[in-house]
């Protein structure tokens, strides 16, 4: 059911600690750990606790959370210090979608080139 956590769902396993990971910030709603393949110095995932398996998912189900993951892509930011960042949603498998789980990848900390691939 949307929003329950997934027993096959890595990212909700990171949530109740049976994964590690590097957390980096984490709220009642939300949790921020470090991207295990990082594609520049800044790399991290913001997460919604609550399991929906994508964007937009989580966009139709539970609006509350997508402000909150985007208000913790800036609170992750301000602690990494980035004058700028991107912040992307990959949705479905075409657009690079591994994780089927939302989540947002926080990515700065070197030149960023547009469009991306
Ligand atoms: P997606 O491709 O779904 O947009 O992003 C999934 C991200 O999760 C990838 O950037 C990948 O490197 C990261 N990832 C996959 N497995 C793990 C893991 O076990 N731990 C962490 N911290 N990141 C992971």
């Amino acid at each position: 059911m949307a929003g329950e956590p997934q027993e096959d769902c890595l990212f909700c396993k990171i949530v109740a600690g049976q994964i590690p990971a590097t957390v980096v910030r984490e709220t009642e709603t939300t949790l921020a750990f470090r991207d295990i393949n990082p594609q520049a110095p800044t790399h991290v995932l913001v997460i919604p606790k609550a399991h929906y398996q994508d964007a937009a998912a989580l966009a139709a189900g539970a609006p509350q959370l997508v402000a909150d993951v985007l208000c913790e892509t800036q609170a992750v930011a301000d602690e990494e210090k980035l004058d700028s960042y991107r912040t992307v949603f990959n949705t479905g498998a075409g657009a690079g979608q591994t994780v089927w789980h939302a989540h947002a990848h926080v990515v700065g900390g070197r030149g960023l080139q547009w469009p991306p691939g």
